[in-house]
């Protein structure tokens, strides 16, 4: 509803508005950010985490605050008087005469040239209140990441001249994308526009929201907002990435609001597989835009509170424009179990490893499971060790940061774990997901330096294989059997709960929040599409409903949402220390020589004569094995001379039609006797 939006982005205007019209946002860093959070909401009755709405605003209805507070109408200006504010004010000289209201500043504290503008609209308009909704400046949504797949979320949220970046993850490559180490979004919008960009804001510490960011920082440079976690493994990447330092890390807490821009961004505490997820809700002149990032609704989470449904309940009542919405398990139905469940789990678990030692496979990154394993541990009084790289890792920054209590004692170095008794250990390892380099995996293959499983060994994978690796877990799992070990995996046992709403936890966010657009967010099409459904039977209008695509371009302007545009989106191949230069023909010979192997053909020529002085000599690799083949490498060697000798005759002494020559008539013939077609590279010395 108009009024409803009215009302709300008043309010945000009362909040965020600094003393000064300010079109940057303020600058904080970590340890600071109190001060931010008081600058940027001096008014209400605020508790020490940020600021929070009066009780009684949130309950009074909305068109009563609205019609008392002249300020409201500053922010829905008619067309007509829209233009006006904005020729006043040469605030910025590029802004288009339709960016006129994002000046929300505009209260009571400042701003004597926009008073007199104010006034006339509060006239003008009074008695317009209940009429069609007024289109307002429009904010955009461009998602460069996360839609129709699984991986590398990054949004960038657009209005005027203002733009700032959601999140900025990576994929991993799937099996077609040889030797390639890693996949990011096409950064080459927010590279031509990086004058407009406010900051980035990092929803929570997973890989697919935070992986692509050194990538991005390498030639853009912004502040980051997030919470004090996903800095925390932000830190580790840009220290290795050589950019630590370099970037400003500004920590936030559930509630907090900052200002971007002509936009404000508040924080939200939801329950993820990761502690201290967020939520944001950006209040844009054109209405509020609610993004969930991931989460699920943990009632009894390890750690921290229940997501916080009151808040999403508020900004529902307020009027909500837009809400993005994780799709990852909208097919399933039911709701998510909590974190606790496993924990449950593991209790008996323990008790039936008896005498055994217990090895437990689990993402690094879920520091709750993580602190679970290590309660039981010291419960039944068994050490713990920690194994991988990545596990190392994130368990020594979550103990520093005060994420992970481990008691004194309980951890001991992989190094020593043979002082112990079988009964006396708990191993964490990495690998739930059967990657190949993984310590598990190692362990499977009796690859590992420090542990060699054996029928003692009880081990419980305490993670669902994404969808793709199902292959991969299989595999391990085997190996370990044969090894002798026990083994325990999901579908056995409840040994691991997944990280995201299903679809009554889905339901129950569409209900509190009521938006009046739904964009299904993170996720392959098949649950984009559910999560669409799910908000049609949650009463938002079909019509309202946008499954959309990477690049895409879509505009909000309070009354529409529509599809304004494309922009570049995509995947970028990093491979070791190159980005983006792993494009699709280096993937196509990457893919031909795995598959047929390598032909060398090696020619020297005189420079003079173009007589043959040596060779041709054939080199093949992953091709055939050449000592069972000496018949027809020799038969290959007569070719290409021939094919050179050809050339010759014909005066042909174009090196690239010798190549091509060769390159043809070798081709043939071994296409002729194997049915392959292996790489074939013909080399001409000059000599
Ligand atoms: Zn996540
Ligand atoms: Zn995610």
């Amino acid at each position: 509803m108009a009024n409803d939006q009215i009302g709300d982005l008043k309010d945000f205007t009362e909040k965020i508005a600094p003393k000064k019209a300010t079109p940057e946002a303020p600058v904080a860093r970590i340890g600071v950010q109190n001060d931010l959070t008081e600058h940027i909401a001096p008014k209400p009755k605020s508790n020490q985490r940020g600021y929070r709405r009066p009780r009684t605003t949130a309950k009074k209805p909305q068109t009563v605050e609205a019609v008392t507070h002249p300020a409201v109408d500053a922010v829905a200006p008619a067309p007509a008087a829209a233009a006006k504010p904005a020729a006043q004010k040469p605030k910025r000289q590029h802004s288009a005469p339709k960016k006129t209201q994002p000046q929300p500043n505009a209260t009571q504290a400042q701003g004597a040239v926009q008073q007199p503008a104010k006034a006339a609209d509060t006239k003008n308009k009074r008695g317009k209140r209940t009429a069609t909704p007024q289109k307002k400046t429009p904010v955009r949504i461009i998602p460069l990441g996360g839609l129709h797949e699984i991986g590398k979320n990054m949004t960038v949220i657009e209005c005027g001249n203002d733009m700032f970046i959601v999140d900025c993850g990576l994929a991993f490559p799937d099996e077609e994308m040889l030797g390639v180490d890693l996949v990011i979004p096409d950064f080459s919008y927010v590279e031509k526009n990086k004058e407009k960009l406010r900051g980035i804001v990092l929803t929570h510490g997973h890989e697919d929201h935070i992986g692509g960011l050194p990538f991005l920082l390498k030639s853009v440079n912004a502040p980051v907002y997030s919470s004090r976690l996903t800095l925390g493994l932000v830190e580790g990447k840009l220290k290795e990435h050589g950019l630590l330092g370099k970037v400003q890390l500004n920590v936030v807490q559930p509630r907090d609001t900052i200002k971007l821009g002509c936009m404000a961004v508040e924080f939200i505490h939801v329950n993820h597989s990761i502690p201290d997820a967020l939520a944001v809700a950006i209040h844009t002149p054109a209405g509020i835009i609610v993004m969930t990032g991931d989460f699920k609704i943990d009632s009894t989470p390890i750690e921290g509170d229940i997501i916080d449904l009151a808040r999403f309940g508020e900004l529902g009542n307020r009027g909500v424009l837009a809400l993005l919405m994780d799709s990852t398990n909208a097919a399933k139905p039911g709701m998510t179990m909590s974190e606790r469940k496993v924990g449950e789990s593991f209790s008996n678990l323990f008790q039936r490893a008896q005498d055994k030692r217990i090895i437990i496979a689990s993402f690094a990154s879920n520091i709750h499971r993580i602190q679970q394993i290590v309660d039981y541990a010291v419960k039944y009084k068994r050490k713990v060790a920690v194994s991988g790289r990545s596990m190392i890792n994130v368990v020594a920054k979550a103990t520093e940061l005060g994420y992970l209590k481990i008691p004194e004692g309980i951890l001991v170095e992989i190094e020593g774990i043979n002082r112990y008794r079988p009964d006396q250990l708990v191993i964490i390892t990495t690998g739930s997901q059967g990657e190949p380099m993984s310590a598990l995996t190692r362990m499977a293959m009796s690859d590992h330096r420090k542990v060699t499983v054996n029928p003692n060994d009880f081990i419980i994978i305490s993670a669902s294989p994404i969808p793709g690796n199902e292959k991969l877990v299989n595999r391990v799992i085997n190996e370990l059997l044969k090894l002798g070990a026990e083994v325990i995996y999901e579908k056995m046992y409840e040994v691991h709960v997944s990280g995201h709403a299903c679809q009554e936890e889905l339901k129950m966010i569409l209900g509190l929040v009521k938006p009046k657009f739904f964009i299904p967010a993170h996720g392959e099409y098949l649950h984009l599409k559910k999560n669409a459904d799910l908000a049609v039977a949650m009463g938002v209008d079909r019509k309202n409903i946008l499954i959309t695509e990477i690049g895409k371009v879509i505009e909000l302007d309070g009354v529409d949402m529509k599809v304004i545009g494309t922009v570049p989106a995509g995947r970028v191949m990093v491979d070791g220390l190159g980005v983006g230069d792993v494009g699709s023909i280096v993937l196509r010979d990457r893919k031909h020589l795995a598959e047929d192997g390598l032909i060398i053909v090696v020619t020297a020529i005189d420079g003079q004569t173009g007589e043959i002085v040596a060779g041709p000599d054939v080199v093949s690799r992953g091709f055939v094995y050449v000592r069972e083949a000496e018949d027809m490498m020799a038969q290959t060697r007569k070719i290409a001379k021939k094919a050179v000798e050809t050339c010759m005759a014909n005066n042909t002494h174009e090196w690239g039609n010798i190549k091509n020559k060769i390159k043809d008539d070798v081709g043939d013939y071994l296409w002729q006797v194997t049915k392959r077609t292996p790489m074939i590279l013909p080399v001409i010395q000059e000599i």
